[in-house]
């Protein structure tokens, strides 16, 4: 008899559980548009969301998704002709590429496969070989949320500066920022971007693209910018209007205002803590499955693992009869698998991602991790015991 009545738990790598307090900000009748609170609103959102990037520079905001972000971040930098280098570690590391081939620039990509991080040897090696030094960009997926692997930025910029290479770094941060440390202006990265609807817990609709003054500069050298993408009316509006190049995703901007706030309350370092603890948490259960039976977590070395999203494995098709389960079952949805690119499962059904961003708390990775267990169990699938046990054991931990 299925117990999945009662409030479902969305385990996804986005779009994240909304909190509450977000959906109850945005409850509200439309708000004067043309004066008023809502200016005041908005204008106070800016040295929040710096502070989320922790960075000093500049935010243009975008009624768009990730994919309109990454599509913004490259037109105000990249003209048709230009080159970008892009290492990737997963499928949202070829979308960004896919992306700024469709703005016409020249793509050359650095495949890292999907379990392993970037290395920054092979990116030192790519920007040597660039005699002329025509790489404009390079453009760096933190979190790849298909493998869950996480790759060092920062690693990447000293590459840049030793090898003396002008490229501007650009990260995307739209699964790890505000789940995984991330340090804008300390990294070196120039320009980063993000989405609403991932470790900012707010419905999917909004995009952010966070530059520095050297982006800056790149872009006024541009000769044409498209004018709805266009960065620069957007961080320094002369009205209202141009925040948005239009009319303003209101009711969006209330929850990110409560988002924010709740970001603020709790404090970076502790909500980055959190996200690792219960990360953690996980894996410890990850581990006993592990150790008889088919489950698998994606990327091996915890070090290299995302604190917002695991990819696991249980081989095809029980991935998929095991997501199944969880959201039949018991309530619980756990992400799809995507495009893994395993000759042994083609069609990527034995793999499934556990979402932890946002809005997640120690009681309900708790449930997460009990459900897989009974899943895996009723299933019966073949997997080591004491997994929630583990968990249960690894949070009572002091830290
Ligand atoms: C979710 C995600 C995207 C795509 O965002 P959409 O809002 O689905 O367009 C891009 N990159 C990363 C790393 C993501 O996690």
């Amino acid at each position: 008899m299925p117990l999945s009545a009662g409030r479902p738990y969305m385990a996804l790598p986005g779009p994240s559980m909304m909190p509450d307090r977000v959906l109850q900000a945005m409850h509200r009748p439309a708000p004067d548009i043309y004066a008023g609170e809502l200016h005041d609103m908005v204008a106070s959102l800016i040295p929040d969301l710096r502070a989320v990037a922790r960075t000093s520079g500049h935010v243009a905001m975008y009624i768009a998704n990730g994919h309109g972000v990454w599509e913004a971040a490259l037109v105000n930098c990249v003209a048709p002709g230009e080159k970008v280098l892009v290492p990737t570690t997963g499928a949202f590391g070829h979308g960004w590429a896919e992306m700024a081939r469709g703005i016409g620039a020249e793509v050359e990509i650095i495949e890292h496969g999907r379990k392993t991080p970037m290395d920054p040897e092979r990116l030192r090696a790519a920007l040597l070989a660039d005699k002329g030094q025509r790489i404009k960009a390079v453009l760096a997926v933190h979190v790849d949320t298909s493998s869950s692997v996480r790759s060092d930025v920062a690693a990447l910029r000293r590459v840049l500066d030793e090898v003396g290479h002008p490229a501007l770094l650009m990260a995307d941060c739209i699964a790890s920022l505000g789940c995984d440390v991330f340090e804008m202006d300390a990294w070196g990265v120039d320009v980063m971007i993000t989405g609403s609807q991932k470790g900012l817990m707010v419905p999917p609709g909004m995009g952010f693209v966070f530059f520095n003054d050297r982006a800056k500069a790149v872009r006024r050298a541009m000769s044409r910018v498209s004018c709805y993408w266009d960065w620069a009316p957007r961080a320094e509006p002369g009205m209202f209007s141009h925040y948005f190049g239009g009319t303003a995703p209101t009711h969006h901007l209330y929850g990110l205002r409560a988002a924010l706030d709740m970001i603020h309350d709790e404090g970076m370092a502790a909500v980055w803590q959190r996200h690792a603890r219960l990360a953690r948490a996980l894996w410890t259960a990850a581990d006993c499955w592990a150790s008889e039976g088919p489950f698998r977590l994606n990327v091996a070395d915890p070090a290299h693992r995302s604190h917002a999203v695991t990819a696991a494995q249980v081989g095809a098709p029980l991935g998929d009869r095991l997501r199944e389960w969880c959201r039949d079952e018991a309530g619980v949805t756990l992400g799809v698998g995507l495009r893994v690119n395993d000759p042994l499962d083609p069609t990527g059904a034995g793999y499934f991602r556990f979402g932890h961003m946002g809005h997640v708390n120690a009681h309900g990775i708790l449930g997460l991790i009990g459900v897989v267990e009974a899943g895996l169990t009723a299933l019966e699938i073949p997997h080591g015991a004491g997994g929630l046990a583990a968990a249960v054991a690894d949070l009572a931990r002091p830290d």
